[in-house]
Parts: C-alpha cells; sequence; structure tokens
C-alpha cells in the first residue's frame, strides 16, 4: 500500500473498529495507516493517515 501523493510505502498504523453489542468485543472494520513523509508529504493536511474501510479502498485521514 502506497501513499497517493508522494508514493512512500505507508506504515502500519492500527486496525479500527466499533463496539458490538452482539459480540464481546470490537468488530475489525479496517487497518489505518500512516505514510512516513512528515515534512515533505500534503498528506500533511490529515496528519498523514490513510485508513482502508471493509471494502479495501485507501481513504484519507482518521477514522472516527
Ligand atoms: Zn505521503
Amino acid at each position: 500500500m502506497n501513499c497517493p501523493y508522494c508514493n512512500a510505502e505507508l506504515e502500519y498504523h492500527d486496525y479500527f473498529g466499533k463496539l458490538d453489542n452482539s459480540m464481546s468485543g470490537i468488530s475489525h472494520d479496517g487497518e489505518i495507516y500512516k505514510c512516513p513523509s512528515e515534512g515533505t508529504c500534503e498528506s500533511e493536511q490529515f496528519n498523514y493517515f490513510f485508513y482502508t474501510f471493509r471494502d479495501g479502498d485507501l481513504k484519507k485521514g482518521y477514522p472516527c
């Protein structure tokens, strides 16, 4: 997975999900990545974060 702005390889940051009342725990909805090119990448406008949802599309910013 590469940064769509600077083409650097994104670093895995974390996964995200939301509380699921029907199961004990958190559903795993997607992955969070971060661009390593701090200071030089245009993804600075959303703090270098990207994420994927279940469909696998890379989205900009931090999921919340
Ligand atoms: Zn970048």
